[in-house]
């Protein structure tokens, strides 16, 4: 018998972009909702506005601009910066954006190649908005080639945002997420030729699971239990700081939805609410400790 008493998570691979895990006794939508939010809800820093000073490249500027809108920055420190919407200036300033430059020509008569490590982040003194070098001795992204008299002269703004308005600001790359590896729920309907077990390889996840017994009949008040995934980052974030930052969104998502409720309820109430004076969200929360949003370097999450 399981023990049913709460989440549990279990690691079973973790590197420098990915992070393989298995999520026990949780309903599928808190799982499935962990996911999404790791996928599109999380702050990251990404190039939005390019202006082209000069370009004699063979590339057009539209091409090299979405090139640079996808190339990781450091994100680890995002919490300094301001959504543009919410700061007071016009288009962007030091506070909502970080800019970076590239000035590149090409003088000699071999091909010059541009590469992320040639961006250059106008006066800051931390890491927002960095370019990031996963591999050790190389220049970053191949960002384009130059031949003899080509030049590329250009300045970015990256801007805080979140995956919702555009991939590009996604911390991850992809998120593996299996249930059921047997198919004993039947929430898959395998499509075969002949035999649908040699068409359809078990998945490694299987071996986490007792396979159906011969007979077996189907249990119509089974549920999933077991969530297996597999996180892997693009680099803006380590995979650690992609689920903590993915959990505390979820909770502070939920936590706005809990004080709208019990405002509305004091409006029609007076002062005492059906949720009590204190919310599960203010000091203590019953997943330990009380963990704060607003502070990026509690990783009790
Ligand atoms: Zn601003």
């Amino acid at each position: 018998m399981e023990d049913e008493s709460g989440p549990k998570i279990t690691i079973r691979k973790a590197a420098k972009d990915e992070v393989n895990f298995v999520v026990q006794n949780v309903d599928m939508s808190l799982a499935n909702a962990l996911r999404r939010v790791m996928h599109a809800e999380i702050p990251t820093i990404a190039i939005d506005l390019v202006e082209i000073e000069k370009n004699t490249s063979v590339l057009a500027d539209e091409f090299i601009s979405h090139r640079l809108g996808l190339v990781p920055l450091d994100s680890t420190e995002v919490d300094k910066l301001e959504y543009t919407r919410d700061c007071s200036c016009d288009q962007y300033c030091e506070r909502c954006s970080v800019t970076l430059r590239l000035d590149a020509r090409c003088t000699g008569d071999s091909t010059m190649e541009v590469y992320t490590s040639d961006l250059v982040v106008e006066r800051r003194g931390d890491s927002v908005g960095q370019p990031l070098f996963t591999e050790p001795d190389t220049r970053g992204i191949l960002l384009c080639k130059l031949r003899k008299h080509q030049e590329l002269r250009l300045k970015c703004i990256a801007k805080k945002g979140i995956a919702k308005e555009h991939a590009k600001w996604s911390p991850v790359a992809a998120i593996g997420f299996e249930y059921d590896p047997w198919n004993k729920l039947k929430h898959t309907d395998y499509w075969y030729e002949e035999d649908a077990s040699k068409e359809w390889p078990q998945s490694e996840n299987a071996t986490w699971e007792e396979p159906p017994k011969e007979g077996e009949p189907f249990d119509y008040n089974a549920k999933a239990n077991k969530f297996y995934m597999n996180v892997e980052t693009v680099g803006s974030l380590k995979p650690n700081e992609v689920i903590h930052r993915g959990i505390r969104t979820l909770q502070a998502k939920l936590a706005e939805v809990c004080a709208t409720l019990e405002s509305q309820e004091k409006e029609r109430h007076g002062d005492a609410s059906v949720y009590g004076g204190a919310t599960a969200y203010g000091g203590a929360t019953a997943y330990g400790g009380g963990p704060r949003f607003d502070d990026p370097m509690d990783t009790r999450w």
